[in-house]
Protein backbone atom coordinates (compact mmCIF):
# COMPACT_ATOMS: atom_id res chain seq x y z
CA UNK A 1 0.00 0.00 0.00
CA UNK A 2 1.66 3.66 -1.05
CA UNK A 3 -0.35 5.68 1.06
CA UNK A 4 -0.63 4.96 4.90
CA UNK A 5 -3.87 6.47 6.21
CA UNK A 6 -3.48 8.97 9.36
CA UNK A 7 -6.67 9.19 10.61
CA UNK A 8 -6.24 12.01 12.68
CA UNK A 9 -4.59 14.69 10.55
CA UNK A 10 -4.75 14.19 6.87
CA UNK A 11 -3.26 17.77 5.81
CA UNK A 12 -2.17 17.68 2.21
CA UNK A 13 -0.56 20.66 2.53
CA UNK A 14 3.04 21.79 4.80
CA UNK A 15 2.39 24.17 7.65
CA UNK A 16 4.18 26.53 9.22
CA UNK A 17 3.76 26.90 12.61
CA UNK A 18 4.05 30.29 13.76
CA UNK A 19 4.48 34.03 13.19
CA UNK A 20 5.97 36.90 15.46
CA UNK A 21 5.71 40.40 15.39
CA UNK A 22 6.82 43.25 17.87
CA UNK A 23 6.88 46.93 17.60
CA UNK A 24 8.07 49.70 20.31
CA UNK A 25 7.90 53.50 20.09
CA UNK A 26 9.21 56.34 21.54
CA UNK A 27 5.97 58.10 22.22
CA UNK A 28 4.65 56.74 25.46
CA UNK A 29 1.17 58.52 24.67
CA UNK A 30 1.07 56.73 21.39
CA UNK A 31 -1.00 52.90 21.52
CA UNK A 32 0.99 50.24 18.95
CA UNK A 33 -2.37 47.83 18.86
CA UNK A 34 -3.19 49.07 15.30
CA UNK A 35 0.48 48.35 14.14
CA UNK A 36 0.63 44.80 15.78
CA UNK A 37 -2.61 44.19 14.57
CA UNK A 38 -1.65 45.27 10.62
CA UNK A 39 1.49 43.07 11.34
CA UNK A 40 -0.28 40.27 12.53
CA UNK A 41 -2.66 40.53 9.54
CA UNK A 42 0.04 40.14 7.44
CA UNK A 43 1.30 37.34 8.82
CA UNK A 44 -1.98 35.39 8.94
CA UNK A 45 -0.90 32.63 6.19
CA UNK A 46 2.17 31.69 8.95
CA UNK A 47 -0.94 30.75 11.29
CA UNK A 48 -4.29 30.49 11.64
CA UNK A 49 -5.80 28.51 14.78
CA UNK A 50 -4.98 31.53 17.32
CA UNK A 51 -3.98 34.89 17.82
CA UNK A 52 -2.36 37.09 21.16
CA UNK A 53 -0.48 40.05 21.78
CA UNK A 54 1.36 41.45 25.00
CA UNK A 55 0.79 44.92 25.41
CA UNK A 56 3.20 47.08 27.57
CA UNK A 57 0.85 50.04 29.40
CA UNK A 58 2.56 52.76 31.11
CA UNK A 59 4.05 52.28 34.64
CA UNK A 60 5.47 48.71 33.70
CA UNK A 61 2.61 46.28 33.17
CA UNK A 62 2.30 44.27 30.63
CA UNK A 63 -1.62 42.97 29.56
CA UNK A 64 -2.00 39.62 27.62
CA UNK A 65 -4.59 39.13 25.28
CA UNK A 66 -5.21 35.78 23.47
CA UNK A 67 -7.44 33.65 21.95
CA UNK A 68 -8.48 30.82 19.16
CA UNK A 69 -9.51 32.53 15.96
CA UNK A 70 -8.11 34.68 12.95
CA UNK A 71 -6.35 37.85 13.77
CA UNK A 72 -9.49 39.86 12.48
CA UNK A 73 -11.83 38.15 14.71
CA UNK A 74 -9.17 38.02 17.85
CA UNK A 75 -7.74 41.35 17.74
CA UNK A 76 -11.56 43.58 17.07
CA UNK A 77 -11.57 46.81 16.98
CA UNK A 78 -13.31 46.81 20.75
CA UNK A 79 -10.36 45.17 21.84
CA UNK A 80 -7.85 46.98 20.06
CA UNK A 81 -8.86 49.90 21.56
CA UNK A 82 -8.66 48.47 25.07
CA UNK A 83 -5.55 47.27 24.78
CA UNK A 84 -3.52 50.40 24.70
CA UNK A 85 0.69 51.05 25.44
CA UNK A 86 3.26 51.92 22.96
CA UNK A 87 5.43 48.70 23.17
CA UNK A 88 3.95 45.59 22.25
CA UNK A 89 4.41 41.49 20.49
CA UNK A 90 2.05 39.50 18.89
CA UNK A 91 1.74 36.22 17.83
CA UNK A 92 -0.39 33.62 15.16
CA UNK A 93 -0.35 30.37 15.94
CA UNK A 94 -0.53 27.05 13.75
CA UNK A 95 -0.96 24.17 16.38
CA UNK A 96 0.11 20.80 15.71
CA UNK A 97 -1.22 19.39 18.54
CA UNK A 98 -4.69 18.18 19.65
CA UNK A 99 -7.88 20.24 19.13
CA UNK A 100 -9.02 20.21 22.72
CA UNK A 101 -5.15 21.37 23.38
CA UNK A 102 -5.01 24.15 21.26
CA UNK A 103 -8.43 25.61 21.79
CA UNK A 104 -6.79 25.77 25.75
CA UNK A 105 -5.48 29.27 26.34
CA UNK A 106 -2.29 27.70 27.85
CA UNK A 107 -1.38 26.57 24.78
CA UNK A 108 -1.80 30.29 22.91
CA UNK A 109 0.80 32.63 23.02
CA UNK A 110 2.21 35.11 23.62
CA UNK A 111 3.35 33.43 26.63
CA UNK A 112 3.17 36.02 29.43
CA UNK A 113 5.42 34.82 32.56
CA UNK A 114 5.05 36.27 35.88
CA UNK A 115 5.72 35.45 39.74
CA UNK A 116 6.51 37.99 42.28
CA UNK A 117 9.76 38.65 40.78
CA UNK A 118 9.94 38.25 37.47
CA UNK A 119 7.64 38.91 34.24
CA UNK A 120 8.26 38.84 30.59
CA UNK A 121 6.11 37.62 27.86
CA UNK A 122 7.58 35.75 24.85
CA UNK A 123 6.33 35.03 21.30
CA UNK A 124 8.11 31.82 19.83
CA UNK A 125 7.79 30.38 16.34
CA UNK A 126 10.05 27.12 16.00
CA UNK A 127 10.62 23.91 17.62
CA UNK A 128 12.76 22.38 20.13
CA UNK A 129 12.91 18.75 18.94
CA UNK A 130 14.50 17.19 21.81
CA UNK A 131 13.43 19.05 25.01
CA UNK A 132 12.78 16.41 27.17
CA UNK A 133 16.09 16.51 29.32
CA UNK A 134 15.85 20.57 29.44
CA UNK A 135 12.06 20.35 31.13
CA UNK A 136 13.03 16.93 33.58
CA UNK A 137 16.28 18.99 34.63
CA UNK A 138 13.86 21.85 35.36
CA UNK A 139 11.29 19.83 36.64
CA UNK A 140 14.17 18.59 38.96
CA UNK A 141 14.44 22.13 40.35
CA UNK A 142 10.90 22.26 41.25
CA UNK A 143 9.59 24.09 37.80
CA UNK A 144 6.20 23.00 37.10
CA UNK A 145 4.71 23.10 33.82
CA UNK A 146 0.93 23.34 32.58
CA UNK A 147 1.53 22.94 29.20
CA UNK A 148 3.48 20.01 26.93
CA UNK A 149 5.42 22.73 24.87
CA UNK A 150 8.51 23.14 24.33
CA UNK A 151 7.55 26.77 24.64
CA UNK A 152 7.07 26.73 28.21
CA UNK A 153 10.18 24.70 28.57
CA UNK A 154 11.56 27.62 27.07
CA UNK A 155 10.39 30.21 29.21
CA UNK A 156 10.91 28.39 32.08
CA UNK A 157 14.38 28.01 31.35
CA UNK A 158 14.77 31.83 31.18
CA UNK A 159 12.96 32.31 34.19
CA UNK A 160 15.29 30.47 35.83
CA UNK A 161 18.46 31.57 33.86
CA UNK A 162 16.87 35.36 34.77
CA UNK A 163 17.13 34.98 38.66
CA UNK A 164 20.86 34.90 37.99
CA UNK A 165 21.33 38.15 36.16
CA UNK A 166 19.07 41.17 35.37
CA UNK A 167 20.68 41.32 31.93
CA UNK A 168 18.59 40.13 29.01
CA UNK A 169 20.78 39.98 26.47
CA UNK A 170 23.01 37.77 29.03
CA UNK A 171 20.00 35.76 30.21
CA UNK A 172 18.98 34.92 26.22
CA UNK A 173 22.97 34.15 25.22
CA UNK A 174 22.78 31.35 27.97
CA UNK A 175 19.49 30.03 27.37
CA UNK A 176 20.39 29.28 23.64
CA UNK A 177 23.24 27.36 24.70
CA UNK A 178 21.19 24.33 25.74
CA UNK A 179 18.35 25.30 22.89
CA UNK A 180 19.22 22.63 19.85
CA UNK A 181 16.83 23.44 17.50
CA UNK A 182 14.66 25.98 14.62
CA UNK A 183 13.63 28.92 16.23
CA UNK A 184 13.21 32.83 15.82
CA UNK A 185 11.51 34.19 19.07
CA UNK A 186 10.91 38.02 20.56
CA UNK A 187 10.54 38.82 24.08
CA UNK A 188 9.14 41.58 25.99
CA UNK A 189 10.31 42.97 29.64
CA UNK A 190 8.23 45.23 31.88
CA UNK A 191 11.53 47.90 31.35
CA UNK A 192 10.16 48.53 28.07
CA UNK A 193 12.73 46.32 25.92
CA UNK A 194 11.89 43.69 23.10
CA UNK A 195 14.72 41.30 22.22
CA UNK A 196 14.30 39.10 19.34
CA UNK A 197 17.01 35.95 18.94
CA UNK A 198 17.16 34.13 15.47
CA UNK A 199 18.69 30.56 15.81
CA UNK A 200 22.41 30.13 15.05
CA UNK A 201 21.13 28.09 11.82
CA UNK A 202 18.54 30.54 11.08
CA UNK A 203 15.89 27.98 10.31
CA UNK A 204 13.33 30.75 10.60
CA UNK A 205 13.30 33.96 9.11
CA UNK A 206 13.19 37.33 11.25
CA UNK A 207 13.51 40.83 9.86
CA UNK A 208 13.58 44.20 11.59
CA UNK A 209 12.58 47.03 10.60
CA UNK A 210 11.58 51.29 11.29
CA UNK A 211 9.50 53.98 10.86
CA UNK A 212 11.19 57.81 11.47
CA UNK A 213 8.63 60.45 11.44
CA UNK A 214 8.54 63.50 13.06
CA UNK A 215 6.33 63.17 15.87
CA UNK A 216 7.57 59.80 16.86
CA UNK A 217 10.30 56.77 16.19
CA UNK A 218 8.94 53.20 15.72
CA UNK A 219 10.93 49.76 15.50
CA UNK A 220 9.76 46.78 14.08
CA UNK A 221 11.01 42.95 14.35
CA UNK A 222 9.08 40.46 12.13
CA UNK A 223 8.56 37.11 10.92
CA UNK A 224 8.43 38.40 7.32
CA UNK A 225 9.32 41.65 5.50
CA UNK A 226 5.33 41.17 4.15
CA UNK A 227 4.56 42.76 7.88
CA UNK A 228 7.13 45.50 8.23
CA UNK A 229 5.60 47.11 4.62
CA UNK A 230 2.09 46.43 5.69
CA UNK A 231 2.33 48.62 8.96
CA UNK A 232 4.20 51.84 6.24
CA UNK A 233 7.68 50.53 7.92
CA UNK A 234 10.93 50.45 5.74
CA UNK A 235 12.64 47.06 5.93
CA UNK A 236 16.38 47.59 7.49
CA UNK A 237 17.65 44.24 7.28
CA UNK A 238 17.33 40.15 8.30
CA UNK A 239 18.36 39.61 12.03
CA UNK A 240 21.55 37.19 11.26
CA UNK A 241 21.53 33.57 12.55
CA UNK A 242 22.75 33.49 15.64
CA UNK A 243 22.15 37.31 16.67
CA UNK A 244 20.25 38.80 19.42
CA UNK A 245 18.69 42.45 18.29
CA UNK A 246 17.95 44.54 21.00
CA UNK A 247 14.80 47.26 20.41
CA UNK A 248 14.45 50.00 22.93
CA UNK A 249 12.06 52.79 22.78
CA UNK A 250 14.51 54.77 24.33
CA UNK A 251 17.18 54.17 21.77
CA UNK A 252 17.74 52.65 18.31
CA UNK A 253 18.39 49.38 17.86
CA UNK A 254 20.90 47.42 19.31
CA UNK A 255 22.46 43.69 18.31
CA UNK A 256 25.10 41.08 18.93
CA UNK A 257 26.20 37.79 17.24
CA UNK A 258 26.02 35.45 20.11
CA UNK A 259 26.29 31.80 18.43
CA UNK A 260 28.00 31.61 15.24
CA UNK A 261 27.50 27.97 12.91
CA UNK A 262 29.63 27.14 10.28
CA UNK A 263 26.70 26.71 8.19
CA UNK A 264 23.17 27.80 7.60
CA UNK A 265 19.98 26.28 7.59
CA UNK A 266 17.26 28.72 6.23
CA UNK A 267 14.19 26.39 5.14
CA UNK A 268 13.72 26.39 2.16
CA UNK A 269 10.27 25.87 1.85
CA UNK A 270 10.11 29.42 2.63
CA UNK A 271 10.88 29.91 -0.61
CA UNK A 272 8.97 27.30 -2.26
CA UNK A 273 5.47 27.72 -0.71
CA UNK A 274 5.24 29.20 3.20
CA UNK A 275 6.59 32.35 3.06
CA UNK A 276 4.56 35.50 1.25
CA UNK A 277 5.58 36.29 -2.22
CA UNK A 278 6.16 40.08 -1.28
CA UNK A 279 8.60 39.43 1.54
CA UNK A 280 12.54 39.33 1.00
CA UNK A 281 14.56 36.86 3.16
CA UNK A 282 17.67 36.52 3.82
CA UNK A 283 17.75 38.99 1.08
CA UNK A 284 16.11 36.98 -1.66
CA UNK A 285 12.73 37.88 -2.80
CA UNK A 286 10.42 35.11 -2.66
CA UNK A 287 8.54 35.96 -5.78
CA UNK A 288 11.33 36.13 -7.80
CA UNK A 289 12.59 33.07 -6.61
CA UNK A 290 9.70 31.16 -7.03
CA UNK A 291 9.56 32.33 -10.90
CA UNK A 292 13.11 31.14 -11.08
CA UNK A 293 12.15 27.65 -9.46
CA UNK A 294 9.57 27.53 -12.72
CA UNK A 295 12.21 28.63 -14.89
CA UNK A 296 14.76 26.03 -14.00
CA UNK A 297 11.78 23.26 -13.67
CA UNK A 298 10.94 23.81 -17.81
CA UNK A 299 14.51 23.95 -18.75
CA UNK A 300 15.09 20.54 -16.97
CA UNK A 301 12.47 19.36 -18.70
CA UNK A 302 12.83 16.83 -21.09
CA UNK A 303 9.10 16.26 -22.46
CA UNK A 304 9.27 20.30 -23.74
CA UNK A 305 12.06 19.09 -26.56
CA UNK A 306 9.41 17.87 -27.86
CA UNK A 307 7.34 20.01 -30.42
CA UNK A 308 4.31 17.53 -30.52
CA UNK A 309 4.28 17.75 -26.80
CA UNK A 310 3.56 21.47 -26.78
CA UNK A 311 1.23 21.81 -29.90
CA UNK A 312 -1.76 21.98 -27.49
CA UNK A 313 -0.24 22.28 -23.97
CA UNK A 314 -1.04 25.04 -21.85
CA UNK A 315 0.24 26.02 -18.12
CA UNK A 316 -2.17 25.80 -15.63
CA UNK A 317 -1.04 26.53 -11.51
CA UNK A 318 -2.98 24.90 -8.54
CA UNK A 319 -4.06 28.20 -7.17
CA UNK A 320 -2.60 29.73 -5.47
CA UNK A 321 0.50 27.88 -4.56
CA UNK A 322 1.93 27.12 -8.23
CA UNK A 323 1.19 30.17 -9.42
CA UNK A 324 4.35 32.06 -9.66
CA UNK A 325 6.53 29.12 -10.70
CA UNK A 326 3.61 28.55 -13.43
CA UNK A 327 4.89 32.17 -14.51
CA UNK A 328 8.58 31.23 -14.67
CA UNK A 329 7.50 27.65 -16.18
CA UNK A 330 5.32 29.53 -19.09
CA UNK A 331 7.83 31.99 -19.76
CA UNK A 332 11.00 29.87 -19.87
CA UNK A 333 8.76 27.23 -22.31
CA UNK A 334 7.73 29.72 -24.62
CA UNK A 335 3.79 28.17 -23.74
CA UNK A 336 0.21 29.95 -22.98
CA UNK A 337 -0.16 30.27 -18.99
CA UNK A 338 -3.89 29.88 -18.18
CA UNK A 339 -5.81 30.05 -15.29
CA UNK A 340 -7.61 26.29 -15.46
CA UNK A 341 -8.64 26.04 -12.02
CA UNK A 342 -11.06 28.20 -9.79
CA UNK A 343 -10.25 28.51 -6.04
CA UNK A 344 -12.93 28.84 -3.58
CA UNK A 345 -11.17 31.60 -1.27
CA UNK A 346 -13.83 31.54 1.42
CA UNK A 347 -13.11 28.27 2.17
CA UNK A 348 -10.79 28.10 5.51
CA UNK A 349 -9.20 25.63 7.03
CA UNK A 350 -10.40 23.01 4.88
CA UNK A 351 -6.97 21.46 4.65
CA UNK A 352 -7.97 19.97 8.21
CA UNK A 353 -10.23 17.28 7.40
CA UNK A 354 -10.12 14.06 9.45
CA UNK A 355 -11.09 11.58 6.88
CA UNK A 356 -9.99 10.46 3.06
CA UNK A 357 -13.82 10.96 2.08
CA UNK A 358 -14.13 14.40 3.52
CA UNK A 359 -10.62 15.14 2.41
CA UNK A 360 -11.81 14.13 -1.31
CA UNK A 361 -15.22 16.64 -0.59
CA UNK A 362 -13.03 19.40 0.22
CA UNK A 363 -10.97 19.20 -2.60
CA UNK A 364 -14.02 19.46 -4.92
CA UNK A 365 -15.52 22.32 -2.66
CA UNK A 366 -12.09 24.44 -2.61
CA UNK A 367 -10.93 23.91 -6.59
CA UNK A 368 -13.33 23.81 -9.60
CA UNK A 369 -12.08 23.49 -13.56
CA UNK A 370 -12.85 26.01 -15.62
CA UNK A 371 -14.15 24.16 -18.45
CA UNK A 372 -13.81 26.45 -21.23
CA UNK A 373 -10.13 26.97 -20.29
CA UNK A 374 -8.81 22.88 -20.06
CA UNK A 375 -11.18 20.93 -22.51
CA UNK A 376 -9.26 19.46 -24.89
CA UNK A 377 -6.05 20.78 -23.61
CA UNK A 378 -3.18 19.05 -22.49
CA UNK A 379 -2.89 20.29 -19.17
CA UNK A 380 0.72 21.57 -17.84
CA UNK A 381 0.09 21.25 -14.29
CA UNK A 382 2.38 23.40 -12.01
CA UNK A 383 2.13 22.61 -7.70
CA UNK A 384 4.92 23.47 -5.43
CA UNK A 385 4.74 20.05 -3.72
CA UNK A 386 2.99 16.61 -3.41
CA UNK A 387 3.04 14.98 0.34
CA UNK A 388 0.69 12.81 0.83
CA UNK A 389 -0.51 12.40 -2.74
CA UNK A 390 -4.60 12.73 -1.77
CA UNK A 391 -4.89 16.49 -3.07
CA UNK A 392 -3.03 16.05 -5.78
CA UNK A 393 -4.66 13.04 -7.55
CA UNK A 394 -7.64 14.86 -7.01
CA UNK A 395 -6.88 17.94 -8.60
CA UNK A 396 -5.74 15.73 -11.66
CA UNK A 397 -9.20 13.66 -11.71
CA UNK A 398 -11.21 16.92 -11.28
CA UNK A 399 -9.48 18.39 -14.64
CA UNK A 400 -10.11 15.14 -16.44
CA UNK A 401 -13.06 14.05 -15.49
CA UNK A 402 -15.10 17.28 -15.44
CA UNK A 403 -13.00 19.96 -17.05
CA UNK A 404 -12.44 17.64 -19.65
CA UNK A 405 -8.69 18.02 -20.17
CA UNK A 406 -7.01 15.78 -22.65
CA UNK A 407 -3.56 14.92 -21.09
CA UNK A 408 -2.41 16.22 -17.09
CA UNK A 409 1.44 16.64 -17.27
CA UNK A 410 2.12 17.41 -13.79
CA UNK A 411 5.33 19.42 -12.74
CA UNK A 412 6.46 20.21 -9.40
CA UNK A 413 9.02 23.18 -8.47
CA UNK A 414 10.08 21.89 -5.23
CA UNK A 415 12.00 17.67 -5.53
CA UNK A 416 10.44 15.02 -3.80
CA UNK A 417 9.41 15.03 -0.11
CA UNK A 418 11.10 11.82 1.31
CA UNK A 419 11.80 12.30 4.84
CA UNK A 420 10.22 13.97 7.78
CA UNK A 421 10.86 17.25 9.49
CA UNK A 422 11.56 17.90 13.19
CA UNK A 423 12.57 21.19 12.79
CA UNK A 424 9.07 22.54 13.60
CA UNK A 425 7.02 21.91 9.96
CA UNK A 426 3.50 20.37 10.32
CA UNK A 427 5.09 17.33 8.49
CA UNK A 428 3.79 14.02 7.80
CA UNK A 429 6.04 10.64 8.91
CA UNK A 430 8.21 9.07 6.05
CA UNK A 431 5.55 6.51 5.73
CA UNK A 432 3.00 9.16 5.73
CA UNK A 433 4.79 10.55 2.64
CA UNK A 434 4.28 9.56 -0.97
CA UNK A 435 7.63 9.91 -2.02
CA UNK A 436 9.36 8.67 0.97
CA UNK A 437 7.31 5.91 1.13
CA UNK A 438 7.60 4.72 -2.58
CA UNK A 439 11.01 5.25 -2.77
CA UNK A 440 11.28 2.37 0.02
CA UNK A 441 9.34 0.07 -1.71
CA UNK A 442 10.48 0.80 -5.33
CA UNK A 443 13.74 2.36 -5.19
CA UNK A 444 14.88 4.27 -8.20
CA UNK A 445 11.69 4.42 -10.42
CA UNK A 446 9.25 5.64 -7.69
CA UNK A 447 8.93 8.42 -9.36
CA UNK A 448 7.37 6.32 -12.09
CA UNK A 449 5.01 4.58 -9.14
CA UNK A 450 3.87 7.94 -7.40
CA UNK A 451 2.84 9.45 -11.04
CA UNK A 452 0.65 5.85 -11.82
CA UNK A 453 -1.02 6.74 -8.00
CA UNK A 454 -1.52 10.00 -9.22
CA UNK A 455 -2.99 9.60 -12.64
CA UNK A 456 -1.09 12.00 -14.48
CA UNK A 457 0.07 11.29 -17.81
CA UNK A 458 4.02 12.52 -16.91
CA UNK A 459 5.47 13.85 -13.78
CA UNK A 460 8.38 15.92 -13.45
CA UNK A 461 10.20 16.87 -10.31
CA UNK A 462 12.39 19.86 -9.53
CA UNK A 463 15.87 18.18 -9.09
CA UNK A 464 17.70 19.33 -5.81
CA UNK A 465 20.47 22.11 -7.42
CA UNK A 466 18.08 23.58 -9.72
CA UNK A 467 16.06 24.30 -6.26
CA UNK A 468 19.58 25.74 -4.88
CA UNK A 469 20.44 27.70 -8.17
CA UNK A 470 16.60 29.24 -8.05
CA UNK A 471 16.80 30.20 -4.35
CA UNK A 472 20.12 31.85 -5.13
CA UNK A 473 21.75 30.97 -1.36
CA UNK A 474 24.16 28.55 -1.23
CA UNK A 475 23.23 24.75 -0.26
CA UNK A 476 25.08 25.26 2.80
CA UNK A 477 22.81 28.68 3.79
CA UNK A 478 19.51 26.01 3.71
CA UNK A 479 17.95 23.11 5.34
CA UNK A 480 17.45 20.83 2.29
CA UNK A 481 16.54 17.34 4.94
CA UNK A 482 13.28 16.91 4.10
CA UNK A 483 14.43 16.53 -0.08
CA UNK A 484 17.89 14.72 1.07
CA UNK A 485 17.60 13.20 4.67
CA UNK A 486 20.81 14.76 5.46
CA UNK A 487 19.96 16.81 8.77
CA UNK A 488 21.88 19.86 10.06
CA UNK A 489 21.33 19.03 13.69
CA UNK A 490 22.81 16.78 15.38
CA UNK A 491 19.88 15.14 17.74
CA UNK A 492 17.75 14.98 15.03
CA UNK A 493 20.02 12.56 12.45
CA UNK A 494 19.35 10.08 15.66
CA UNK A 495 15.96 10.52 15.67
CA UNK A 496 15.61 10.16 11.13
CA UNK A 497 17.63 7.20 11.65
CA UNK A 498 15.28 5.35 14.19
CA UNK A 499 12.06 6.14 11.90
CA UNK A 500 13.96 5.43 8.87
CA UNK A 501 15.07 1.43 10.05
CA UNK A 502 11.51 1.61 11.40
CA UNK A 503 9.61 2.73 7.69
CA UNK A 504 12.23 0.14 6.33
CA UNK A 505 11.04 -2.83 7.82
CA UNK A 506 7.43 -2.08 7.69
CA UNK A 507 8.21 -1.58 3.49
CA UNK A 508 9.77 -4.80 3.76
CA UNK A 509 6.72 -6.99 5.43
CA UNK A 510 4.39 -5.23 2.98
S1 LIG B 1 13.29 19.50 6.85
FE1 LIG B 1 12.30 20.52 5.11
S2 LIG B 1 10.49 21.55 5.97
FE2 LIG B 1 11.85 21.02 7.70
S3 LIG B 1 13.10 22.84 8.04
FE3 LIG B 1 14.25 21.51 6.67
S4 LIG B 1 13.68 22.18 4.60
FE4 LIG B 1 12.17 23.03 6.02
Amino acid sequence: MLFKKNKLKMRDKLIEHCAVFGVTCDDIGYSVSQELYKGLMALQHRGQESSGISILQTGGKIFTYKKTGLVSQVLNEKIRSHFWGNIGIGHNRYATTGASEFSSSDYIQPYHFKNNVLEFSLAFNGTIPVYDKIKQKLNEMGRVFITNTDTEVIVQLLASIALETEDWVEVLKRTSIYLEGSYSLILLTPEGDIYAMRDPLGFKPLCIGELITEERNLYYVASESCAIDAVGGLFLRDVKPGEIVHLSFQDDIHSEIILKADRGALCQFEFVYFARPDSVIDGVSVAEARVRLGQYLAKADPYLKDPKFKENAIVVPVPDAGRSASVGYANAAGLPYAEGLMKNRYLWRTFIMPGQQKRKAAVQEKLNPITSVVKGKDVILIDDSIVRGTTTSQIVKLLKEKGGANAVHLRISCPPIISACYMGIDFPTRDELIAGRAQNLFGENFIEEIRKKIGADTLIYQNVNDLVKAISLREDQLCLACLTGDYPLKSIKNLAEIENSIVNSRSLQQ
